[in-house]
């Protein structure tokens, strides 16, 4: 075995050729000083690119949904959330921890949505006994499942008409863009924007499929997007001369999200390539995200099957429900290698 297959998450990928080379030549200022000529490039580029006033680079996206809830909410105020989002479950508590704002979570239907009466439902009369109930954070793609416009449209509009604001985390928006773009026929870029503009706030991340080293942006009106940078300094997470970040993510703006499509052909590939295999239930992938569970007596052979893949230099996560995933370092040669792991392990 040659190089590894790292299936794990999109977030491993390299920077290519061509954005070093764009970091390389970024110019640079301090960006606590509003100074960064390229860190305002990128910042100004994904604002307009999503329809909005400003936005914000931070170093993460947990930072940017940090960032976003502490700029919509106040302490003793909660945002209605998927009990398998980002911003409620993989992020410490961030939110309450360090905002003193309580999350409610719900249950996500099969299709990843939340019930729009479920939302309805947990929206709090104005009473002391209440936490205040001000905002809804989606988050698309979710788990790799794109979210139907028609709902987003529809859970937005409910949000709105109860007073609430609507964050979205879009870490993997321009997948979800570029997906929703395959049905439509309309470009990527116009997709996102039509997300997008459902919201008052939409987290991005480069560091993921886009395929930069580092990054996200947080965008929203001037005005919030004043709060948020507040919030970011609190944090931690006022970077001086980021510009060759920021310089990274505009690349990738620039080249890779058009491709993101490739991504979702090969996790498709390793979807059909699954199939069939006794012990595996394959979970159709929408982008670049693949659940495959092990079911039946296959549940007893998840950890020799993890260490049989190992042995074959194939990474993925999970154990009983495998998570694969594809990216910009990954091929079809690495994928046609995953399925033979895969095959040769259920074969014998
Ligand atoms: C990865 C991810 C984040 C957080 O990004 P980090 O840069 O790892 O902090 C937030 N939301 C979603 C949906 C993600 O996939």
């Amino acid at each position: 075995m040659t190089t590894k297959v790292d299936l794990r998450s999109d977030t491993v990928t390299q920077p290519t050729e061509g954005m070093r080379a764009a970091m390389a030549r970024a110019p640079l200022g301090d960006d606590v000083f509003g100074d960064d000529p390229s860190v305002n490039a990128l910042q100004d580029k994904i604002a307009a690119m999503l329809g909005f006033e400003a936005a914000l680079f931070v170093p993460t996206g947990t930072q940017s949904n940090l960032c976003a809830i502490l700029a919509h909410c106040q302490r003793g105020d909660e945002y209605i959330v998927g009990q398998m989002q980002h911003c409620y479950r993989w992020e410490g508590g961030g939110a309450a921890v360090l905002g003193s704002v309580q999350p409610q979570p719900l249950n996500h239907q099969a299709d990843g949505t939340l019930a729009l009466a479920d939302i309805e439902a947990a929206v709090k009369p104005d009473d002391p006994h209440f936490a205040r109930s001000r905002l809804l954070a989606l988050e698309n793609t979710l788990g790799g499942k794109l979210l139907p416009m028609a709902y987003i449209e529809a859970a937005t509009t409910l949000a709105r008409s109860q007073g609430l604001a609507r964050h979205l985390d879009g870490a993997r928006l321009f997948n979800a863009a570029v997906a929703q773009a395959a049905t439509t026929g309309a470009e990527a870029r116009a997709e996102a924007r039509r997300i997008a503009g459902c919201f008052d706030s939409v987290s991005v991340c480069f560091s993921k499929g886009l395929g930069a080293p580092v990054g996200s942006a947080l965008c929203g009106s001037a005005e919030f997007i004043a709060r948020a940078r507040r919030i970011r300094k609190m944090a931690g997470g006022a970077m001086r001369q980021a510009g060759g970040l920021a310089a990274a993510a505009a690349y990738a703006l620039d080249h890779h999200i058009e491709r993101l499509a490739d991504d979702h052909l090969l996790a498709k590939r390793l979807a059909d390539g699954l199939t069939g295999l006794a012990g595996l239930q394959v979970e159709a992938p929408q982008t670049n995200i693949l659940f495959v569970d092990l079911v039946g007596s296959a549940r007893d052979q998840s950890e020799a099957l993890l260490q049989h893949l190992a042995s074959q230099g194939i990474q993925a996560t999970g154990l009983y429900r495998l998570r694969f995933v594809t990216h910009l370092d990954v091929d079809a040669a690495g994928v046609d290698r995953a399925i033979a792991a895969m095959r040769g392990f259920f074969s014998n």
